[in-house]
């Protein structure tokens, strides 16, 4: 059986010329567990040692429903401040456009105050990769395509990026713009094939953009499946993964990277070990009839 193309260690970000990890490491639940700086530090150094050196934050990461936005990048923010020379090792990438509790706005004025936040917490001059977190239906996307092309130019962001856009939504805001988008951020994982179907990741080659998975392994749900569902693509994919004799999660990680897109996977996985077994998924191939095996159970029927 014919095995499919072994990942790239590295991918461009778009047409940005920003290179990065093939698989990234997010910070979305960094304030989950009462972290500290150190604590933080720990898996920042886990993570660049282990290749990954794309993180993903955001500025609404740590926010409860009342209180904690900006609470993770602040965090990484003193990360950083203590150890400045970790801030060459990384593409560092956040996200804005979402402000609680009014959920998201993303007018001019609004978004130039986000980044200035959001550059000031994480105590940076530049961010490398700033996306628009989820689209807000009431800002004309010129307004927005005007900001991004500024912050760019101002050099305050080395690439932008969208992330939970339609097809629509990417299409008209890539319209108006000069500066290319690099990236976008769907929900992707063996849980959630829809992008793969419903043409968002054939916008995303089209328009070269490279997608970044969020969630790849459902929120955990692939390792403690919740639903029937759940339970039958964690069989399936656990099966393959046995007979690979690797980890769910890295089988996870490996078969969305086989994925023609370039697909970036989004660890979200807050424990060292997991960070570093999360790696070795740049070592793992996949067959055809393997990777569609989990494909028709992921999808729920079989393909006709
Ligand atoms: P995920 O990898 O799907 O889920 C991570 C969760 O799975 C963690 O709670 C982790 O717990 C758990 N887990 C259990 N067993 C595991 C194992 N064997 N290996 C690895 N993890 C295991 O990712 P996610 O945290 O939901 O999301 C990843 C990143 O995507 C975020 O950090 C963020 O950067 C990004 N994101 C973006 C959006 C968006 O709207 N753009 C939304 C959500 C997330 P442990 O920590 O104990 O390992």
């Amino acid at each position: 059986m014919s095995e499919l193309p072994l990942p790239p260690a590295r991918r461009q970000l778009g047409t940005s010329g920003i290179e990065a990890s093939a698989i990234a490491w997010g910070m979305w639940r960094t304030t989950d567990g009462g972290f500290g700086t150190s604590d933080l530090a720990k898996l920042v150094h886990t993570a660049l040692d282990a290749g990954i050196d794309l993180l993903d934050t955001a500025d609404i990461y740590g926010f409860d429903g009342s209180d904690g936005f900006g609470d993770a990048e602040a965090l990484f923010g003193e990360v950083l401040r203590a150890e400045p020379a970790l801030r060459s090792r990384m593409v560092l990438a956040s996200k804005g456009g979402i402000m609680p509790p009014l959920p998201y706005d993303q007018s001019r004025a609004y978004m130039d105050s986000a980044l200035a936040a959001s550059l000031s917490r994480l105590g940076v001059e530049r961010i490398d990769l700033y996306q628009i977190h989820r689209p807000d239906i009431l800002t004309h996307p010129q307004e927005l395509a005007s900001f991004l092309e500024d912050a760019v130019k101002s050099g305050k962001v080395g690439a932008i990026g969208v992330s939970n856009f339609t097809i629509h939504q990417i299409e008209t805001l890539s319209s108006l713009l000069d500066t290319p988008l690099a990236t976008t951020q769907p929900e992707i994982s063996p849980l959630r094939v829809e992008p793969m179907e419903n043409g968002e990741t054939d916008q995303a080659i089209r328009l070269g953009l490279t997608t970044m998975a969020w969630s790849p392994l459902g929120g955990g749900r692939l390792m403690r499946p919740e639903s029937e569902h759940d339970r039958i693509v964690a069989r399936v994919l656990g099966e393959v993964a046995e007979a690979k004799g690797i980890d769910r999660a890295v089988a996870a990680y490996s078969w969305l990277m086989a994925h023609p897109a370039g697909i970036i996977p989004i660890v979200g996985s807050q424990n060292a070990e997991r960070i570093t077994e999360a790696a070795s998924a740049l070592t793992v191939t996949w067959t055809r009839e393997e990777w569609y095996r989990v494909f028709t159970a992921a999808r729920g029927a079989p393909l006709p």
